[in-house]
């Protein structure tokens, strides 16, 4: 063994950390304050295939459904964005969670649930070894180590029905009631609708944008009278902390608690799990080598800071506009052939190749 690591978090990104510096040979210990990981759900499961490819997560047994595209409305207006091909799969957060710790438990990882850490015990942690905060949006290890605010959240309220209604396609809705953000349908398998919004925190209140959302005619023909099996509310953070490696005290910052999430749509797993595997390399260079541990900050930026700063652009041209506009640029999209060249050419988390693409190809196939 060639250092100790302390990850406070069994989330997806604390457990994705927890295998690759197992597997470098580091000693690592991951504390979480459940016992039981992952649950409730709180957080849907959308992630792209591409990306779920860079994780190197034996996933499959947590695949519910298979999606082809989004239908997104706005202003009365929709647009049919599909893919040829499959682009996402839908799964199952605590089975995925479930997986996760069993792939960083068999690399040699040990996990310790249901254990709260905070105060004393974090500077003992950063004091005996490095210390990585996975520990989400609110993250205690960032608050202790006075790693700067997260500029921006959304709010989240989102249920599950027992519907049949699968056709591989989510629907997004934009709207001033869910501004910042969007309300979505997704069927995560064939029998179950997950019906959810998403709400800038200066704007709105989940809960009440999701009773907006339900009561809408786009949700209440289709649930009908049915109860929810599941719900409730979480939060979303949609910008980068302002530092996420304190070098002298060997604290890093990874996930939710760096913010590394799309400003687009909110989905962190595919960013938060790269900087969770670029930080376990940075660490094992800097056990090994003396490397600094802001390489990692460097090589997180390097790779996807331009794609971060894509999706808070795209994000601020539909946040900064109202509905009645948003449905003008979706007849437009439909007008100059944009909604085909999407599901061909796009993607869900680097928008830079689509931009690319774009300017290799034009629109025209
Ligand atoms: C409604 C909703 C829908 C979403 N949909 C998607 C999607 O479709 N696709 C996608 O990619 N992402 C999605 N996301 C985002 C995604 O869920 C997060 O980006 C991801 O869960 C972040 O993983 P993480 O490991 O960084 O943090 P988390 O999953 O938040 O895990 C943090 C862990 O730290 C533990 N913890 C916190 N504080 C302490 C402490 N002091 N001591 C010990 N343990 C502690 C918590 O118990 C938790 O287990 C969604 C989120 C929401 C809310």
């Amino acid at each position: 063994m060639i250092g100790n690591v302390s990850i406070v978090g069994a989330g997806t990104a604390g457990l994705i950390a927890a295998k690759a510096l197992s597997r470098h040979g580091i000693r690592t210990t991951v504390y979480d304050q459940k016992h039981r990981l992952g649950r409730p759900p709180r957080a849907s499961g959308i992630l792209s295939i591409k990306g779920l490819g860079s994780l190197g997560i034996e996933y499959s047994r947590a695949v519910t459904n298979t999606l082809s595209g989004a239908r997104i409305h706005a202003g009365g207006q929709t647009v049919s964005i599909k893919s040829k091909e499959p682009i996402a799969h839908v799964l199952d957060r605590p089975e995925l969670n479930e997986i996760c710790r069993e792939e960083a438990e068999s690399a040699g990882a040990l996990v310790i649930t249901g254990q709260r850490i905070s105060g004393h015990a974090l500077d003992r942690m950063s004091g005996s070894g490095i210390l990585i905060g996975a520990d989400g949006a609110v993250s205690s290890v960032a608050g202790h180590f006075s790693m700067g605010p997260i500029g921006r959240h959304a709010l989240t309220y989102k249920a599950e029905y027992e519907v049949s209604s699968n056709d591989g396609m989510v629907d997004l809705f934009f709207d001033s009631a869910y501004k910042g953000l969007f309300a979505w349908l997704c069927p995560n398998s064939n029998d179950i609708l997950e019906v959810g919004v998403g709400v800038d925190s200066r704007y709105g209140n989940g809960k009440r944008a999701f009773e907006h959302f339900i009561r809408s005619k786009d949700v209440a023909g289709i649930i009908g009278y049915s109860k929810p099996v599941s719900e409730g509310a979480s939060m979303i953070p949609m910008s980068m902390r302002h530092r996420i490696v304190d070098e002298s005290r060997g604290v890093l910052l990874v996930g939710d608690a760096a913010g590394q999430v799309k400003a687009t749509t909110g989905g962190g797993i595919i960013f938060g799990g790269n900087a969770a595997l670029i930080a376990a390399e940075t660490i094992k260079r800097h056990m090994e080598e003396g490397a600094s541990l802001k390489d990692y900050e460097d090589i997180f930026s390097r790779r996807y800071g331009m794609e971060m700063a894509l999706h808070r652009a795209i994000s601020a041209v539909y946040s900064n506009s109202g509905p009645g506009t948003i449905g003008l640029g979706l007849r437009m999209m439909r007008t100059i052939g944009l909604d085909r060249f999407l599901g061909d050419y796009g993607d869900m988390d680097m928008p830079s190749l689509m931009i690319k693409r774009f300017f290799l190809r034009g629109l025209s196939n």
